[in-house]
């Protein structure tokens, strides 16, 4: 079969099995082979690896995975693609395809069976609509992996990938960088899918850190004073924690300030993740 990264060849498989894209699952499918070299080598995949991949569309990204990687298992939640798939990839023997929400399904239990405790690979073309609680989740809930490498909205790469001080640095760009390091490696304008989404995309390779850069007393009060931290952006960083309402008064929060060493009159969106780490170690002796 063709190379399924191609405007003629995808066209003629939807038009062939009469395929409607549905707009709210972000159906946009890649036709450009640059960007999806792009994709798979961001991946370095080997013969040992396990991939998982989200939302397989018609198989254009599964096909080029299932050729370097001893397993495919690809999660795709529209059951019209289920048949299209199995065609596109009848020649290869090394994929599975679960027709599940990627929200919803068991991905530790999924992994576990098709990589036995190993780490996988996640490389995907993310639906739009629900990029972060994919990444999220998959970060959140500890699934054994090595890598990911995601093509999503550009904007959303920007701010995953962000630096202190910069405007898109925020809550999300900690979350992400707590778990991982970040790398934007290709760009794919809005011509290189069909139909063509309405953002640019980026894709963006993160690397799950074997251990972290910093050592928290309590996780979840770590992203509680990051929240907090982001809350008012104008606002001096001793205001916004104390208003936030969770954390404690206004003369606690200066004296955690002052002990972790932050100028309490310095904003929220100045600090590194080192600083967060002590603000919050801090805040937690506060309130034990
Ligand atoms: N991988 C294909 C490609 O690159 O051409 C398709 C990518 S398309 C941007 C996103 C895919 O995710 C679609 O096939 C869509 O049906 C699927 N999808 C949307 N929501 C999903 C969900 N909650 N769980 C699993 N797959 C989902």
């Amino acid at each position: 079969m063709d190379r399924l990264a191609s405007h003629k060849v995808t066209k003629d498989i939807v038009s062939k099995y009469g395929f409607r894209f549905t707009k709210s699952l972000g159906q946009n499918f890649l036709i450009d082979e640059g960007v999806l070299e792009k994709i798979v080598d961001a991946g370095d995949i080997t013969k040992d690896d396990v991939v998982i991949e989200i939302g397989p569309g018609i198989g254009t990204l599964t096909k080029e995975l299932s050729l370097r990687a001893k397993k495919v298992v690809s999660i795709e939640i529209d059951k019209m693609l289920i048949p299209i798939l199995k065609d596109t990839l009848s020649e290869r023997d090394n994929v599975t395809i679960i027709n599940e929400d990627i929200l919803k399904a068991d991905i530790k239990s999924i992994v576990d069976e098709y990589a036995d405790g190993e780490p996988v690979k996640v490389v995907a073309n993310l639906p739009y609509y629900i990029t972060t609680p994919i990444i999220m989740r998959f970060l959140e809930e500890y699934i054994p992996m090595s890598i990911m490498v995601v093509m999503i909205q550009k904007e959303v790469a920007d701010r995953i990938n962000a630096k202190p001080s910069t405007k898109d640095y925020g809550t999300l760009s900690v979350a992400v960088q707590y778990y991982c390091s970040t790398e934007i490696v290709a760009k794919a304008p809005k011509g290189a899918f069909i139909p063509e989404p309405s953002v640019d995309s980026s894709v963006i390779k993160l690397t799950v850190k074997e251990k972290r850069d910093v050592q928290l007393k309590d996780e979840h009060l770590f992203f509680e004073v990051v929240k907090a931290s982001f809350s008012k952006r104008r606002k001096t960083l001793l205001n916004a924690l104390s208003s936030f309402g969770t954390l404690g008064e206004k003369d606690q929060m200066k004296y955690a300030l002052e002990k972790s060493d932050i100028d309490p009159q310095r904003r929220g969106e100045t600090l590194d993740i080192y600083e967060f780490a002590r603000l919050s170690n801090e805040i937690f002796e506060i309130k034990k």
